[in-house]
């Protein structure tokens, strides 16, 4: 994705107070903050956002429901097409891993150790 595609989908996002899309992200990622770097070009500061929130951020761009979740709450889509949070997030974590950027674990942030559990199905039901 250009970045002009990108800026032209960040800035669609109203920077609403109340963050619906947040409440409807399972791990209420900062949808309105990371979004508010982008539109600033401050790619890296979005990953670091996300990262607070993820430690599987270039992955969760990817296979999130983001129809069902964030964008499913997103205010411009009540009378329209919601914000398109799932690419805005994929092109960060693409950034990410193209840039090299550290993702850190959450053993970095509490010294615990984590295990990651795949379901059998996805939420879109694909075998
Ligand atoms: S609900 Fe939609 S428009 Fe409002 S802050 Fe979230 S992404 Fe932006």
């Amino acid at each position: 994705m250009e970045i002009e595609e990108v800026k032209e989908l960040a800035d669609r996002c109203l920077s609403c107070a109340a963050k619906p899309c947040k409440s409807g992200c399972p791990l209420s990622n900062d949808i309105t903050g990371f979004i508010k770097y982008i539109k600033n070009n401050e790619y890296r500061k979005a990953y670091e956002l996300l990262l607070d929130t993820t430690v599987l951020q270039p992955i969760c761009g990817r296979i999130c429901p983001h129809k069902k979740q964030c964008e499913g709450s997103c205010i411009r889509g009540i009378k329209g097409e919601s914000v398109s949070i799932g690419k805005l997030e994929a092109f960060i974590g693409d950034m990410a891993i193209k840039e090299g950027w550290k993702i850190n674990t959450i053993k970095e942030k509490n010294n615990k150790k984590i295990a990651v559990v795949r379901r059998r199905t996805c939420w879109n039901n694909c075998k």
